[in-house]
């Protein structure tokens, strides 16, 4: 049984007093949900701000993204412990702007989600094909490479203290979303791959959809089976909207029987 997940990468908005209220919205209108786990993801200058806005709440706090290592030399990185004192517990990794902006290589993705794993963060890893490979036919075949290249070594226990999201680049933005077979489809390439290495346990391991997910395709997105839940951008900067996507995870869910009944 998987918990739904609903995540919000608020990328490079808000500034220290729009991130704070935007949170109090968001956590007074979830404060009741139990059977999502919740997390938002705003830039790293608000983050102190916002771990104080979330104290005694059921909303978890991430990061956008970090550095492979702990301390050292490495102007304007941030390293997995600066995070772990600003209270995050979770970081996205291998986003697909930080991968096309900013060249971030499966390998570095790779070297960067052990060591969050390593300080006990728990990493979002993204992995999406563009349009282009997508209309080509190799979104199956870039995925794949994807997962090899950024998983590569990893251990089953590593395995489970992660969470993936296949985020298709062309959905990202854009307001275009995949359809919920689209998603499924990827989604279960992406656990078949997942049962070659952990065999049963498999079950364990949370994978997102992330592209223009909004309050009206949320329910039909976790539908799905392979569909744990959501990493949100664009709507999860406005506080309403953001609601409702948790609480649309939580209908479809409860229906499907993916959330455990604690
Ligand atoms: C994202 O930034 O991970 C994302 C999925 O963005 P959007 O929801 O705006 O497509």
């Amino acid at each position: 049984m998987r918990k739904a997940f609903i995540a919000g990468n608020w990328k490079m908005y808000k500034s220290i007093p729009e991130a704070v209220s935007l949170v109090q919205v968001i956590r007074a209108g979830v404060h009741t949900v139990q059977d999502v786990d919740i997390v938002v993801c705003p830039p790293f200058t608000a983050l102190a701000a916002v771990n104080e806005a979330l104290k005694d709440s059921n909303i978890d706090l991430g990061a956008q993204d970090m550095y492979s290592e702990t301390e050292g030399a490495f102007t304007g990185e941030i390293s997995p412990l600066m995070l772990k004192d600003v209270g995050c517990r979770y970081v996205i990794l291998g986003h697909s702007e930080r991968r096309q902006y900013f060249g971030e290589t499966d390998g570095l993705v790779n070297k960067k989600l052990k060591t969050a794993i390593k300080f006990n963060l728990i990493p979002i890893v993204c992995i999406g094909e563009t349009l282009a490979e997508r209309d080509a036919g190799k979104a199956k075949e870039v995925v794949a490479n994807q997962f090899e290249g950024s998983f590569q070594g990893l251990t089953a226990e590593e395995f489970e203290r992660l969470i993936i999201a296949y985020e298709p680049v062309w959905a990202i933005g854009t307001g275009r979303t995949a359809t919920p077979q689209q998603a499924q489809e990827m989604h279960g390439l992406i656990r078949s791959f997942l049962k070659d290495r952990l065999g049963d346990t498999v079950e364990r391991v949370r994978i997102l959809y992330g592209g223009s997910v909004k309050p009206e395709n949320i329910s039909e997105l976790m539908a799905e089976p392979d569909v744990d839940g959501a990493l949100v951008g664009g709507a999860s900067i406005k506080g309403e909207s953001f609601i409702q996507i948790v609480r649309g995870s939580l209908l479809e869910a409860k229906g499907s029987g993916k959330v455990s009944s604690s």
